[in-house]
């Protein structure tokens, strides 16, 4: 028989498994459980939505066969099986991981991290086995199948009889090691431990043989007898009374249904009567997945009717500014046979989407009120995906997102909501102040900021590129209007202003001039304090705006509109009106000089600069 190679990634994968000296092998059975609990939750919805199929309930269930002298671990369900071509396809590749890609950049040798992160399902098994044997007879066929491999070095297949529809795991259990003890994965007691922490919940029973010791009738004597037990309480977590469950239930849940491999943040358990009935579990996640922020990210919650899942990732039930949520919602009001596409319109899904979106924002509310460390951990992960909700869909969520988004604050120095940012706005500030930038460093240097700090009023920092697009979508907070710091017209009174002399204006026009095309206006600035030079901008867009749009195709042509602004105070100020007095060649080469600085602060590439250096250089020959 021919030995099949694994695919390159698998390899890696395994050989992580293979060498793991991750701390909790256990999980092995959870994830093995949990993958037998889908393919009958497969089966069983076949079942129930198929007429032609008898429907035996009793018939649904795990079992597991520990036995020390052979040292096997067997797992049998009845499930729906794997086909050769299933086979080849599951367990011959990591299917739609790309868990791997991610882990190439986050290397670390013993595989912990993957393992923390992401789970890895069925190849978590030769953590603790040197062989894997995989019998499994699909539904609709007379043919089964068995894949085994011994691990590196690749895996066979072959036909095999067997009786019944559904899949039986057997694991060859490793020897002891030194450090390492695997005679435990084969002690009923030790197995039945691991089913309660991680499974308790699945909704199959998980039986396995337990001796009872039974009075041996008309004698005192007693017997050892052998007996199936249901070690699990099949109970689903979510039809549970929430005073009953712990923190720690709800975390085995998350990771028993592989919802995340992070600790959420906080969990929602919802349990609703009224206009429609239904029960939900939600996470709010910790870190986000791999691929949330990428195309490739499918929000959604299963969904169950009346305890069967009907779908795995219902996202109708999201909204896309609360799209990091994990969880279930199991409703009786819903109908089994239930399409993709009539579900989009029913009712009851809907009153059932809208419940649940304003409960994750009250309780992402109250998670910011009680207990802020926290939040700001779950807003380090998804804080662009809140401001993305509150520019998205022309603004229609933006009340929903408002209070949950946090800015850096210059005066403050941590993040603040637009609550406190205006909580603590002196009498005469008559706008809320922000400045956009790569990162808070280079904002606490911006000349144009001088003003605006000098009469203590606070500035928001926004260094993402979506901050500034969210803010022009709510126009104001709490009547309050943005303003940014660059903007010509700050709104704030100067009464120490010098006046611009007639000479000075004339200046103004005659680099205006020489600057033509590229700013609209050169004028005296009341901002600056210490710098010479900068920029102010007239209208919506910023001189940030403008580098983001122009870094997207077909807005090259967008451009905001500049205005130089001289410090009349500064030294180099009365260079210029020297040099536009005495000497017009240099007063152009200084107008240009001010006007290229003031791009370079600006982080916006200046047109020529080689000439710029050897402009600076001839200054200091
Ligand atoms: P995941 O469950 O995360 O997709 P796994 O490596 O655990 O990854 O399993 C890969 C696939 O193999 C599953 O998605 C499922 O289609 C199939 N599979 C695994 N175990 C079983 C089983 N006991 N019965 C039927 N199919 C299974």
């Amino acid at each position: 028989m021919k030995t099949k190679q694994f695919k390159a990634e698998s390899k890696r994968l395994l050989e992580m498994m293979i060498h793991s000296i991750y701390t909790h092998k256990e999980i092995f059975l959870r994830e093995l459980i949990s993958n037998a609990s889908d393919a009958m939750d497969k089966i069983y919805y076949k079942a129930l939505t198929d007429e032609t199929m008898t429907f035996d309930k009793e018939a649904y269930k795990i079992t597991i066969e520990p036995n020390k002298e052979t040292r096997q671990l067997i797992l049998r369900d009845t499930g729906i099986g794997m086909t050769k071509e299933e086979l080849e396809e599951n367990l011959g590749t990591i299917a739609k991981s790309g868990s791997l890609a991610f882990k190439a950049e986050n290397e670390s040798k013993d595989g912990h991290d993957i393992i923390g992160q992401f789970g890895v399902g069925f190849y978590s098994a030769f953590m603790v086995a040197d062989t894997v044997t995989v019998v499994t007879k699909p539904f609709g066929s007379d043919v089964a199948y068995k894949w085994e491999s011994h691990g590196i070095d690749g895996y066979t297949i072959e036909e095999v009889d067997k009786e019944t529809v559904g899949t039986d795991i057997t694991l060859h259990i490793k020897a002891n090691e030194e450090e390492e003890n695997y005679d435990e994965y084969l002690e009923p007691y030790r197995l039945r431990s691991i089913i309660k922490k991680y499974s308790d919940f699945i909704r199959y029973p998980i039986e396995m043989e337990e001796t009872e010791q039974r009075p041996v009738e008309g004698s005192d004597e007693t017997e050892d007898v052998t007996v199936m037990k249901t070690v699990n309480s099949m109970i689903p977590i979510w039809r549970k009374n929430k005073r009953e469950l712990t923190d720690e239930d709800y975390v085995n849940f998350y990771q028993e249904k592989r919802y995340g491999f992070d600790t959420p943040v906080k969990h929602i358990h919802i349990s609703a009567d009224g206009a429609v009935r239904y029960q939900s579990i939600l996470f709010i996640p910790e870190q986000p997945s791999f691929d949330y922020y990428s195309k490739e990210f499918e929000k959604g919650l299963e969904l169950y009717a009346n305890g069967v899942l009907i779908m795995e990732k219902c996202s109708d039930l999201l909204p896309d500014h609360f799209s990091f949520v994990k969880g279930m919602v199991d409703s009786e009001d819903l109908s089994l046979n239930i399409s993709r596409e009539m579900l989009q319109h029913d009712r009851q899904l809907k009153l059932i989407a809208k419940n649940i979106q304003s409960k994750i924002k009250t309780q992402l509310e109250a998670l910011l009120r009680d207990d802020r460390e926290k939040y700001e951990t779950f807003y380090q992960a998804f804080g662009r995906q809140l401001k993305f909700g509150i520019y998205n869909d022309y603004g229609m969520h933006k009340d929903s997102v408002k209070e949950l988004v946090l800015f850096h604050s210059a005066k403050e120095k941590k993040l603040v909501t637009l609550a406190e940012y205006v909580a603590a706005m002196p009498e005469e500030q008559k706008y809320i102040y922000y400045a956009s930038g790569e990162s808070t460093d280079r904002l606490d240097k911006l000349p144009q900021s001088e003003l605006v700090k000098d009469k203590g009023f606070d500035i928001l920092y926004f260094t993402e590129e979506i901050d500034e697009f969210a803010i022009q979508m709510l126009l104001n907070y709490d009547g309050k209007e943005f303003k940014s710091v660059t903007s010509s017209d700050l709104g704030i009174e100067q009464t120490d202003q010098a006046e611009t002399t007639e000479t000075q204006v004339e200046m103004f026009t005659a680099m205006q001039d020489v600057l033509a095309g590229q700013v609209k206006e050169v004028k005296a600035s009341s901002r600056l304090k210490s710098h010479p030079v900068c920029f102010a901008t007239d209208g919506a867009v910023s001189i940030e705006m403008e580098k983001i749009l122009k870094a997207m195709p077909n807005n090259q042509d967008v451009a905001a509109v500049k205005i130089l602004e001289l410090n009349t105070s500064h030294d180099v100020f009365k260079a210029i009106e020297a040099a536009y007095a005495a000497d017009r060649p240099k007063f152009e080469r200084y107008t240009k000089l001010m006007y290229q600085q003031a791009l370079l602060m600006e982080g916006l590439p200046i047109e020529d600069p080689v000439a710029f250096a050897n402009e600076v250089c001839a200054l200091m020959v």
